[in-house]
């Protein structure tokens, strides 16, 4: 782990094992945090908040030490990348460009740094000078998921540093490796002791690091049941947080649609990482006019997808990150065929030869899914889409909307005009219009209902890390005596 600019193990001296989905053996070994180290961690980044350098350091070179980041980053980007997939399971070439875009979070955030600025307000009272300091909070814990290790770390902790906060990093206990290469850079960019930590270890660790009272704000990214009890801890003490949670994504595909296009976009939403992203696009609303036409399409593409070694760059699909979620996504497969469900595409473990132990499940489509189903309602995190046929605007809206969820939308149509209409009634924080699952570092996303609450990326996520201050000065030397009364 680092803690205070030192590589340490556990204070127990406990560790964990990380397993590589593609074998299904173990590769690396964590130490296995427990709420001393945490307290340590948090303890390195108060001090070095409190009195550090980092405090001193201009706003200017905080940036310039973020883009000395960014260039270690490049530099390592093939390693780094590796790395997580032996962690995940995730293509490399998906990793890979990850890694390559990661430096852009870190100069974009770092070019923010010198550009916070306060305001000065016109007072009625003018003999009063009334302006605002945007400060940083103070120490920031930042705990990720392991789909996207690098990139999702990056997207809190590149805006807390440069609104001047300094961090505590807990990763997956499934994808820590990734996230410990990129913080060893960090010391090698220049950044002061204490500024970035990174500690390793489950769940535990999580909420120790969300408990602890002098953690001034969260984000988290993950799952609702993590999101909910980090909410209620952080909120007990009046904490401040950032939650950037599931989905269930619908990608709308009408009638007048280029159906190349949507059926290309349609399969990339939910086999692009074996569906293992918050914004997989796991319900395909297709118009009823062009319902079996784009099925059969969707079919054929899901039936021929090569699964396999993801670090081979012949591979389209890789395994399940762990044994644990290829036993959930088959489970809401087979209970969806319980409720009436019927399997178009896969629907169960792959076994084809070449794939060993890995954890390997085959791309699905189900149709006729009843309403209730759990598969419509519920993330499944894997390679399984439900399709449903819709007739017309108003019905595309209401079926994408019926959801607790809010993250993202696809909508596949050639008139401009419904496009953006369309846009407007859907409930969810990104909606892509003849395009899915693009992201960059400038334009602001978070999940709309239980999606999420605050969001990363765009200039507005520093506001996120900052608080404001409201400064008055009186310029009057006349005595102000409110004893005193005027005649
Ligand atoms: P998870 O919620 O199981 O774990 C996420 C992280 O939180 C891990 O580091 C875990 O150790 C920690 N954690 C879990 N419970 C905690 C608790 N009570 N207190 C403190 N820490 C806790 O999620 P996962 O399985 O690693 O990732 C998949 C989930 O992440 C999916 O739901 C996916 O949609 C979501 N996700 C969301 C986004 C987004 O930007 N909205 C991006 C990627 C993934």
């Amino acid at each position: 782990m680092i803690i205070g600019g030192r590589e340490v193990s556990s204070a127990s001296g406990d560790t964990f094992s990380s397993v590589n989905p593609t074998t299904g053996l173990e590769w690396a070994t964590m130490p296995d945090a427990g709420s001393l180290d945490v307290d340590r961690a948090v303890d390195a980044a108060r001090d070095s908040f409190e009195t550090g350098p980092w405090r001193t350091l201009s706003a200017t070179r905080r940036g310039r030490l973020m883009m000395r980041l960014a260039d270690r980053v490049l530099e390592r980007a093939d390693e780094i990348a590796t790395v997580e997939v032996r962690e995940n399971g995730k293509l490399f070439k998906e990793m890979r460009t990850q890694l390559g875009i990661v430096p852009d979070w870190l100069y974009y955030f770092g070019g923010l740094a010198d550009k916070i600025e306060g305001t000065v307000i016109p007072l009625d009272r003018t003999s009063i000078l009334n302006y605002t300091l945007r400060e940083p909070l103070g120490v920031v814990g930042i705990i990720t998921p392991w789909n996207s290790p690098v990139l999702l770390t990056a997207m809190g902790l590149c805006p807390a540093l440069a609104a001047g906060n300094t961090v505590v990093i807990k990763p997956s206990e499934m994808a820590s490796a990734g996230v410990l290469e990129f913080a060893r850079l960090a010391a090698d960019a220049g950044f002061p002791p204490g500024v970035i930590n990174v500690v390793t270890g489950g769940p535990s660790a999580g909420e120790a690091l969300v408990a602890h009272p002098d953690v001034a704000k969260v984000t988290f990214t993950g799952g609702q049941r993590g999101g909910r009890q980090i909410a209620q801890t952080v909120g007990a003490r009046l904490g401040k947080y950032t939650l950037e949670l599931g989905g269930k994504s619908p990608n709308i595909v009408f009638a007048d649609a280029d159906l190349d296009a949507a059926t290309a976009g349609v399969l990339a939403g939910i086999y692009g990482a074996g569906g293992q992203t918050c914004v997989a696009g796991s319900r395909a609303l297709l118009e009823r006019p062009v319902f079996d036409e784009v099925l059969e399409r969707l079919r054929e593409r899901a039936d021929t997808i090569r699964l396999g070694d993801p670090l081979n760059a012949e591979t389209q699909m890789g395994p399940m990150a762990t044994e644990q979620q290829l036993m959930n996504v088959e489970q809401f497969v087979s209970d969806a065929e319980s409720d009436g469900a019927s399997v178009v595409s896969g629907g169960a473990r792959a076994q084809q030869p070449g794939l060993g132990d890995g954890f390997f499940f085959q791309p699905t489509i189900l149709r006729n899914v009843p309403a209730g189903s759990a598969v419509l309602s519920r993330e499944v995190f894997g390679p399984v889409l439900a399709v449903i046929p819709f007739d017309g605007d108003d019905e595309a809206a209401q079926i994408a909307n019926d959801t607790v969820y809010g993250l993202a939308a696809g909508i596949w149509t050639q008139n401009v005009k419904r496009a953006h209409r369309l846009a407007r009634r859907i409930q969810a924080g990104t909606v892509w219009i003849n395009t899915y699952r693009a992201v960059t570092f400038n334009s602001p996303f978070g999940g709309y209902k239980q999606s999420g609450i605050g969001h990363v990326n765009g200039a507005s996520a520093v506001d996120e890390y900052l608080q404001t201050k409201s400064v008055w000065v009186e310029l009057d030397d006349e005595l102000q005596d409110p004893f005193t009364l005027k005649s």
